[in-house]
C-alpha cells in the first residue's frame, strides 16, 4: 500500500531560545529536520511532505544555508535538490495537530498509509519506521514508538502533594515517528477543534475514537530535543555519526 510521511517542523521552539524555529537550528552539522529527512529517505517511504512554520523565513532572524532570504524554504529545496526525491513543503497550523492536519490534506490520494514524525527528534533510525508500519499490516490502526518508562512516576495536585504512585511496568513514554491508517488518521482530525487543539500527541485522537492504537518499543536515545541541554546530547550524539 502507497507510504507516504508527514514531518512536523512548524513549531516555533520557543522553549529552545535559538534565533529560528526548532527544526530549522543546527544540530551535528545539519539543520535539525535534515536528519529525519534523511532517515526516511534511507527507509525508502516518500513522498513526504514537510510542515514549515506559517511566515517562512519572517519569524526568522539568522539566515539558513541555502537561501538567506527565507531559511525555511531553502533547507527544504535545498534536501531536495541534493537527492531527496518526492518531498514538498506546506505552511503548518497554531498547534501540533492542527500542523498535522495541514500536511495529510496535501498527500496524493493514492497514500493509504501515514507515518507522521516531529523534526524535533533527528535522532530517530531508519529502522523504527519500517517496525511501527509492520504494526498496521497486523490489524492497528495506530502504531506508535514509545521507550519504557525507568524512573518512578508520581501524580501530584497543584500543592505538589502526591495522591498516586503509577504502575511502572504499564507505563510508555510515546515518541514518533507515528503510523496510521490514512483513513483512520483523516478521521481522528476530523474532530471538533477544540478536541484537536487539545491533543499532545495524534494517536491520542485515534484513542478517542475507539482506534486500536499500540506500542512499539524504541529507545529513549530517540528523544525530542526541547531545551537547550537536549540540543547539546543531540549534537554530540549525532556527530559520531
Ligand atoms: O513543541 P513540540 O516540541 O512538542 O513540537 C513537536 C513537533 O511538532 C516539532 O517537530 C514541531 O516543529 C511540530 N509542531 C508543528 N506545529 C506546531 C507546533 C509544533 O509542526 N504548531
Amino acid at each position: 500500500m502507497p507510504t507516504a510521511a508527514v514531518l512536523v517542523a512548524a513549531g516555533s521552539g520557543e522553549r529552545l531560545g535559538a534565533d529560528r524555529p526548532k527544526a530549522f537550528v543546527v544540530v551535528g552539522g545539519r539543520p535539525m529536520l535534515e536528519w529525519s529527512l534523511s532517515a526516511l529517505r534511507t527507509a525508502g517511504i516518500a513522498p513526504v511532505v514537510v510542515v514549515v512554520p506559517p511566515h517562512g523565513g519572517a519569524v526568522t532572524r539568522g539566515a539558513g544555508r541555502a537561501d538567506p532570504g527565507d531559511p525555511v524554504r531553502g533547507v527544504v529545496a535545498a534536501f531536495g535538490e541534493a537527492g531527496g526525491a518526492g518531498i514538498r513543503s506546506v505552511p503548518g497550523g497554531e498547534t501540533r495537530s492542527e500542523s498535522v492536519r495541514n500536511g495529510l490534506a496535501a498527500l496524493p490520494s493514492d497514500v493509504g498509509r501515514v507515518v507522521v514524525h516531529d523534526a524535533a527528534r533527528p535522532l530517530v533510525g531508519p529502522g523504527l519506521f519500517a517496525r511501527c508500519l509492520a504494526e498496521l499490516d497486523q490489524g492497528a490502526d495506530a502504531a506508535i514508538a514509545a521507550a519504557r518508562v525507568t524512573d518512578t512516576v508520581k501524580e501530584a495536585g497543584a500543592d505538589r502533594r502526591v495522591v498516586a504512585t503509577l504502575d511502572r511496568s504499564r507505563l510508555w513514554a510515546i515518541q514518533t515517528p507515528q503510523a496510521f491508517r490514512r483513513e483512520v488518521l483523516e478521521r481522528a482530525l476530523a474532530q471538533p477543534d477544540d478536541v484537536i487543539r487539545a491533543a499532545t500527541d495524534d494517536a491520542m485522537l485515534v484513542e478517542a475514537l475507539g482506534g486500536r492504537v499500540v506500542v512499539v518499543q524504541s529507545s529513549p536515545a530517540n528523544f525530542k530535543v526541547t531545551t537547550p541541554h537536549d540540543l547539546e546530547v543531540a549534537g554530540l550524539l549525532l556527530a559520531r555519526r
